[in-house]
C-alpha cells in the first residue's frame, strides 16, 4: 500500500480523496494555487505545497510543478480527481517515468478513450452497442452526404477531438448537412486544433444513462449499475440518479454485463464510466470517461462500495475487493450539483459565503469544501457542493431530498439551490419522465 498520496486537485473532490486516503492510513499532500491558500483541502491535508498562481494552466495543470511537489514531499502516488490532469495520458506517462503511481488507468487506455473515433471503434470491437454512423473521420462532402443518406436524417456531425459538447451540429436534410459539415469542421479546428469530424444518427429524445465499471488491470472487472444523468443544461449534468427511472432489472443486468466484460477484455485498470444515450429500449455508446466522476457518490449510496478506496487499492496492486456476485443494490439515490451561479441566468457568482449550513439526518451526504467565511475564487468551475440523498425507494428519496433542500443554507452568493427546490416538486421529475432535452425546455418555458 502507498505511504503518501498527493492529490492533484482542489475543492470537494480533493476532500473526497483525502478522506479515503485517511481511512486507509495513508498520508496526504495537498497542492494549491496562490488563490487557494485558505482552501479546505489545504487545511485538512497532512502537508501542502503551493504550485503556482491562480490560473489553472500555471498551477493545477502544471505537470512540472506537481511532479516537483511529489519529489519534495516523497509522495509515492498521485490521485488526479476529475477534470484537470485526470484524463491526460502524457501526465500518466510522465509519472510512470518518475516512479510515481498514477491512480487511474494505463496511459494507453486514457489515450484510446480520449479520441472519440478510436473510442467508438474500440467499443464496437468489444461488443458495446454504438450509435449507427460513419466508420471513422469524414472529410469529403460527397462521402458525408452518402453516409447521412444511408443512416437517414436527422444526423449529428461531431468533432473527433470534441469535448464539453462543442463542435456538434445537427442536420435534418441534405441542404442542412452541407452547412453543418462546414461549421462543425471550422468550429472543431478552432477549438481543438483538429478539424476531423464524424457522423452519427441523431437521437431525438434519448436519456443519458452511464454504467460505472471497475477493472483490476488483469482481466477481472465488475459493473456497479447505472446512473441516469439526463437532466442537463448545455450538456452539463445537473441532477443524477440511480437507478434510472427508465430501466428494468433485466435491461440493467444486460448492459452491465456487456460493460464489465468489455472492460475485462480491455485489461482496464481502475474506475471508468461508459456513457450511453438510451432511446426506445436501445443503448448507444457515446464515450468512456477514464476517471472518477462527479456523480460517483450516487453509485456509492446504492452499493455501499467506496469507489476511491477501490481505486487506491487497485493502483497499489491489491486488486478489486469485491466480485460481481458480492455487489448488491439497495434503494435509490439522487445527487444535486450545487453551483455558485444565478439560478435563472446561470452566470457564475463567486464571492464570500457568509453563512453555510448543510442538511443532515438519515440518508443525507454533502460533499463540499465550502465553510462559513470561505471566499469562492473566480478562477475555477462553479461547483461548490453536492447533495446526495439515499432512500429505500425513489419516493422516499424524493421526500428526503425535498426536506434536505429546505435545510440547506448558503448565504452571501447565488446558488442553484432554488432550481432544485423547484425540480423536486415538478410532476415530470416525480414521475421520472424526462429526457436529455427536458431541463432546457423547462427553463426556456419559464423564460
Ligand atoms: P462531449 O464529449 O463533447 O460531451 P458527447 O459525445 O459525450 O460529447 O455528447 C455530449 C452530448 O451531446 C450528449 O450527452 C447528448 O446530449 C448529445 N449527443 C451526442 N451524440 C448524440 C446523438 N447521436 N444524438 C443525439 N444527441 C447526441
Amino acid at each position: 500500500m502507498f505511504q503518501k498520496i498527493l492529490i492533484a486537485n482542489r475543492g470537494e473532490i480533493a476532500l473526497r480523496v483525502l478522506r479515503a486516503a485517511r481511512e486507509l492510513g495513508i498520508k496526504t499532500v495537498a497542492v494549491h494555487s496562490t488563490a487557494d491558500a485558505e482552501a479546505m483541502h489545504v487545511r485538512l491535508a497532512d502537508e501542502s505545497v503551493c504550485i503556482g498562481p491562480p490560473a489553472s494552466r500555471d498551477s493545477y495543470l502544471n505537470i512540472h510543478q506537481i511532479v516537483a511537489a511529489c519529489e519534495i514531499t516523497g509522495a509515492d502516488a498521485i490521485h488526479p480527481g476529475y477534470g484537470f490532469l485526470s484524463e491526460n495520458a502524457k501526465f500518466a506517462e510522465i509519472l510512470e517515468a518518475h516512479d510515481i503511481t498514477f491512480i487511474g488507468p494505463r496511459a494507453q487506455h486514457i489515450r484510446i478513450m480520449g479520441d472519440k473515433i478510436e473510442a467508438k471503434k474500440t467499443a464496437k470491437r468489444l461488443g458495446i452497442p454504438v450509435v449507427p454512423g460513419s466508420e471513422g473521420a469524414v472529410t469529403e462532402e460527397s462521402e458525408a452526404l452518402k453516409i447521412a443518406a444511408e443512416i437517414g436524417y436527422p444526423v449529428i456531425v461531431k468533432a473527433a477531438a470534441g469535448g464539453g459538447g462543442r463542435g456538434m451540429k445537427v442536420a435534418r436534410s441534405e441542404e442542412e448537412m452541407r452547412v453543418a459539415l462546414g461549421t462543425a469542421r471550422s468550429e472543431a479546428g478552432a477549438a481543438f486544433g483538429d478539424d476531423a469530424v464524424y457522423i452519427e444518427k441523431y437521437l431525438s429524445k434519448p436519456r443519458h444513462i452511464e454504467i460505472q465499471v471497475m477493472g483490476d488491470g488483469e482481466g477481472q472487472a465488475i459493473h456497479l449499475g447505472e446512473r441516469d444523468c439526463s437532466l442537463q443544461r448545455r450538456h452539463q449534468k445537473v441532477w443524477e440518479e440511480a437507478f434510472s427511472p427508465a430501466l428494468n432489472a433485466s435491461e440493467r443486468q444486460r448492459i452491465g454485463e456487456i460493460c464489465s466484460k468489455a472492460v475485462a477484455d480491455l485489461g482496464y485498470s481502475g474506475a471508468g464510466t461508459i456513457e450511453f444515450l438510451y432511446e426506445d429500449g436501445e443503448f448507444y455508446f457515446i464515450e468512456m470517461n477514464t476517471r472518477l466522476q462527479v456523480e460517483h457518490p450516487v453509485t456509492e449510496a446504492i452499493t455501499g462500495i467506496d469507489l476511491v478506496h477501490e481505486q487506491i487499492r487497485i493502483a497499489s496492486g491489491g486488486g478489486l475487493s469485491v466480485r460481481q456476485q458480492d455487489v448488491s443494490f439497495e434503494g435509490h439515490a439522487i445527487e444535486c450539483r450545487i453551483n455558485a451561479e444565478d439560478p435563472r441566468t446561470f452566470t457564475p457568482s463567486p464571492g464570500t459565503v457568509t453563512h453555510f449550513h448543510t442538511p443532515g439526518g438519515l440518508g443525507i451526504r454533502v460533499d463540499s469544501a465550502v465553510y462559513s467565511g470561505y471566499k469562492i475564487p473566480p478562477y475555477y468551475d462553479s461547483l461548490i457542493g453536492k447533495l446526495i440523498v439515499h432512500g429505500r425507494n425513489r419516493v422516499e428519496c424524493m421526500m428526503r431530498l425535498r426536506r434536505a433542500l429546505d435545510e440547506f443554507v448558503v448565504d452571501g452568493i447565488n446558488t442553484t439551490l432554488p432550481l432544485f427546490r423547484e425540480l423536486v416538486g415538478n410532476i415530470d421529475i416525480a414521475n421520472g419522465d424526462y429526457d436529455i432535452h427536458w431541463l432546457e425546455k423547462h427553463l426556456a418555458a419559464k423564460g
